[in-house]
């Protein structure tokens, strides 16, 4: 029998489908063609009105935004959305909306000072071990709620050849780095050869010990991920990915196809999910995409507070409602499906975690937990 989820997963997988029919008159061949889908993004709001009634707010938004943050949504992911829910979370997550044109006093070009951590262009590093080294500005969908909308969006402006060889060369030079984290933009924009030659030059460097990449592809391009790409991945192990899902709208049998390809051939595979009002601040709806995440052998690692970057504090939720997720799943699920909750400090200062006060007293070196269920327990601490 299978699991309710995976027959709601089914369905919806069938409802994008019947959509994908009557809006795309393409053979299964050019659906699947990953540079197909690139192309033909939708980029402006009358080729979207072909698919979906915008109200006149969506219109104003594509056009106000277009020249500091674009607008871009792949076939495919376009096809997620129920066209009849004007709330619909992938409709927010990539049509923009009016509210990203009102500036909050506390919000920030660069949330996370990650140009005042850089010390070569293309990368930044941040904590003492590891670095991020950025590749494009493009990606398939602009999330509306991306955080580094600074720079992604204009692919015109990504780093050269050069500057990504200064990047690897910062690298090489710098032995205390053992983990690099490959970010964008969306590094899956690259074509296998030009991501093979990165990856090929930091595999090279001995103290590097593992190398991440960052990629929403398996949410909104899972057809990025062909058996071509993968192959040229497992040559170069350990290979950690990570990636972006925020909705069990987005947990389709083509996102399981590239979740599993990367995992027969050896990758690691994590979530980062992004905390967002009237998306996912649901502790059910959480549970539900974690639990199908692990299925599919990713593990859920990170819910990401949303930072505070211009023009996307409509999604940003209090503290609590992130305390509250991990509170409904830890103990009621596998620990496996039960994320850090981190908030990523301004000004660059780094990740902190937060997550339910389970401790109810203390006397002497006697501890009273209240657990998931509510009772209390004492436990004493060894001297
Ligand atoms: S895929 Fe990542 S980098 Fe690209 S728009 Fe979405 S959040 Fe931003």
């Amino acid at each position: 029998m299978k699991h309710l989820c995976e027959q709601i997963t089914e369905k919806r997988s069938l409802r994008a489908k019947e959509r994908r029919m009557d809006w795309f008159d393409v053979d299964d061949l050019t659906w699947q063609d990953w540079r197909w889908q690139q192309a033909k993004r939708i980029r402006q709001s009358d080729e979207l009105e072909k698919y979906i009634v915008l109200s006149a707010d969506e219109k104003q938004a594509i056009a106000g935004t277009s020249a500091s943050y674009r607008m871009a949504i792949t076939p495919y992911y376009l096809t997620l959305i129920d066209p009849s829910n004007p709330m619909d979370p992938i409709r927010r997550q990539a049509v923009p909306s009016l509210e990203e044109l009102h500036l909050e006093d506390d919000e920030l070009v660069d949330p996370l000072g990650e140009e005042e951590f850089s010390p070569v262009p293309g990368v930044t590093h941040r904590y003492p071990d590891r670095v991020l080294l950025y590749t494009t500005h493009n990606c398939p969908v602009y999330c509306r709620h991306c955080n580094r909308r600074r720079k992604v969006s204009m692919p015109e402006t990504m780093p050269a050849r050069d500057t990504l060889s200064m990047g690897v060369n910062y690298i090489a030079e710098h032995a205390e780095v053992r983990d690099v984290l490959i970010s964008g933009g969306d590094p899956l924009t690259f074509s296998d050869n030009r991501l093979e030659d990165l990856i090929k030059r930091l595999h090279a460097i001995k103290h590097l010990e593992i190398i991440r990449l960052a990629t929403r592809n398996p949410v909104t391009l899972p057809q990025r991920v062909t058996p071509e790409f993968v192959e040229m991945l497992q040559k170069y192990h350990p290979i950690y990915i990570s990636t972006h899902f925020n909705h069990p709208a987005e947990c389709t049998q083509e996102a399981a196809q590239a979740l599993r390809r990367l995992a027969d051939v050896g990758c690691v595979i994590n979530n980062q999910m992004v905390l967002l009002k009237g998306v996912n601040d649901d502790p059910h709806v959480v549970s539900q995409m974690n639990q199908w995440l692990l299925r599919h052998r990713c593990q859920p690692y990170y819910i990401f507070q949303l930072d505070t970057a211009e023009g996307i504090s409509h999604f940003r939720t209090p503290l609590a409602s992130g305390v509250n997720i991990i509170k409904a799943l830890r103990g009621w699920t596998s620990g496996l499906a039960v994320p850090h909750y981190v908030v990523d400090l301004p000004g660059g200062g780094g990740k902190v975690s937060l997550q339910p006060n389970y401790l109810e007293d203390k006397n002497a070196s006697t501890y009273l937990f209240r657990n998931y269920r509510g009772d209390l327990f004492e436990y004493k601490e060894g001297s």
